[in-house]
């Protein structure tokens, strides 16, 4: 390849996660001409770090219930998430020839639970497909038309007839979405949402008694901030709570609602109250709530941690165990969320995902001001906005 072909692209494509890879396949499958630039040395570093505790690819739902999820955002990812469903997440992956398995929440994962074997295959089908890579390029901006990257051969500059650009948001900066890109961006007067972490985990300033807690789940409860419930398992760590209970409430948390932890959701208050009435002897209170609650270890060390001093009357008691209040000092740091709310927001977006005020320039995933819970629904929106952005690119080419 001479150099001047290697400096004019029919199509850009900058960061290598979930949404940029779908974009350059669709412009591919367009037959364009692509180049895919990315920061890292290898590609999909956040994707198969998801794949590390189980590859959540989307949730099996109707679209109704599907784009509920995304929240103030679901009216502007409509068109996208109706044109890539949980049906079509599904049909995709089994196309790169991954088995799945839906778990019993209605979670979609690959059998394998890995991101790996997924992403060996996509990159497979970009090579054949004809997308060229490159990797340690870094976006730097522009200069007038022309697409600005740091590389290890020095400054590179290349012209695009479209470009899609799939940054991230500004999470885990370790694996590339450091959230870099908001410089060129607001330096072209687009209008930006500040980034807030999502899915994020609890600072708690445990007392010393927690400590034989670190590491232990906290199954079974309920959590509820404001119109968010959750029923899933949280850890207790050094640092606070984590995980998918915790995640699935934190925004709410983080826009100011109060946390409460029911810590028997399956008993009524009455019965709780019921059982707590029945004659405790000479037991402590601990042995007491053990015998008649069945509470466990965790679930005791919470009530003690935040429901002191615990009301002696059965019936005080039980209100305390059904909506204890749950004390902490704010979400853990941003860097730390697993996805992040906030990025470009959807003024600057015309229908088809491409910047009004750089026609060409077109952007999807995480970058977008979306955001929803752990549940697959992440992937899912990285995966259709970057087809959609794709296709959109694609469409623009094509009117020359
Ligand atoms: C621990 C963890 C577990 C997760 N588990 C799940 C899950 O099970 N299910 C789910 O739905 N979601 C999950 N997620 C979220 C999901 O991984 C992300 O939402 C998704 O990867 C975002 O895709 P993206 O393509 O928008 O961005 P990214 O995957 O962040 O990709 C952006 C790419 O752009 C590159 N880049 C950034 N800046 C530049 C630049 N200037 N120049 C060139 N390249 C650049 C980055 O290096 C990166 O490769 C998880 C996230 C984490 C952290």
């Amino acid at each position: 390849m001479n150099q001047l072909q290697d400096q004019i692209w029919d199509a850009v494509v900058i960061g290598g996660g979930p949404a940029g890879l779908m974009a350059a396949g669709e412009l591919a499958a367009a037959g364009h001409r692509v180049l895919l630039a990315e920061a890292k040395p290898s590609l999909g570093r956040k994707f198969l770090m998801a794949g590390k505790s189980g590859l959540n690819l989307t949730k099996d739902e109707d679209l109704v219930q599907l784009l509920q999820h995304y929240g103030s955002a679901a009216k502007a990812l409509t068109p996208m998430i109706t044109a890539f469903d949980a049906t079509a997440v599904q049909d995709w992956a089994r196309a790169l020839g991954q088995k799945l398995f839906t778990g019993s929440t209605g979670r979609v994962f690959p059998e394998t639970m890995k991101a790996s074997p997924l992403l060996r295959a996509w990159l497979g089908r970009l090579e054949q497909q004809g997308v060229t890579w490159r990797r340690r390029w870094r976006w730097t901006g522009w200069q007038g038309d022309m697409l600005c990257f740091d590389t290890p051969e020095g400054a590179v500059q290349i012209k695009a007839g479209a470009t899609v650009l799939a940054l991230g948001g500004a999470s885990w900066a370790r694996l590339g979405s450091d959230g870099g890109w908001v410089q060129p961006l607001a330096a072209q007067g687009v209008t930006l949402q500040p980034f807030q972490p999502a899915n994020a985990g609890l600072l708690c300033d445990w007392s010393a008694h927690m400590q034989a807690q670190f590491g232990q789940p906290v199954k079974g409860v309920t959590w509820q901030a404001g119109p968010r419930m959750s029923r899933g398992e949280a850890i207790i760590s050094q640092h606070g709570l984590e995980g998918g209970g915790i995640y699935s409430v934190s925004a709410a948390v983080r826009d100011g609602a109060d946390l409460r932890v029911d810590l028997l959701p399956d008993l009524s208050l009455a019965q709780i109250t019921e059982r707590l009435a029945r004659p405790r002897g000479k037991a402590s209170l601990a042995n007491h709530l053990r015998r008649c609650l069945k509470l466990g270890a965790a679930r005791t060390a919470l009530l003690q941690e935040f429901g002191r001093p615990l009301p002696q009357d059965p019936a005080a008691l039980a209100v305390r165990i059904k909506a204890l209040p749950v004390k902490h000092a704010g979400l853990r740091p941003l860097d730390e969320a697993i996805s992040t709310a906030g990025g470009i927001d959807w003024c600057e977006l015309d229908g088809d995902l491409m910047l009004t005020k750089r026609p060409g320039i077109f952007c999807a995933g995480e970058m977008l001001d979306w955001e929803a819970p752990t549940g697959g629904y992440l992937l899912t929106g990285c995966f259709a906005t970057g087809r959609w952005a794709g296709r959109g690119a694609a469409a623009y080419l094509a009117q020359g």
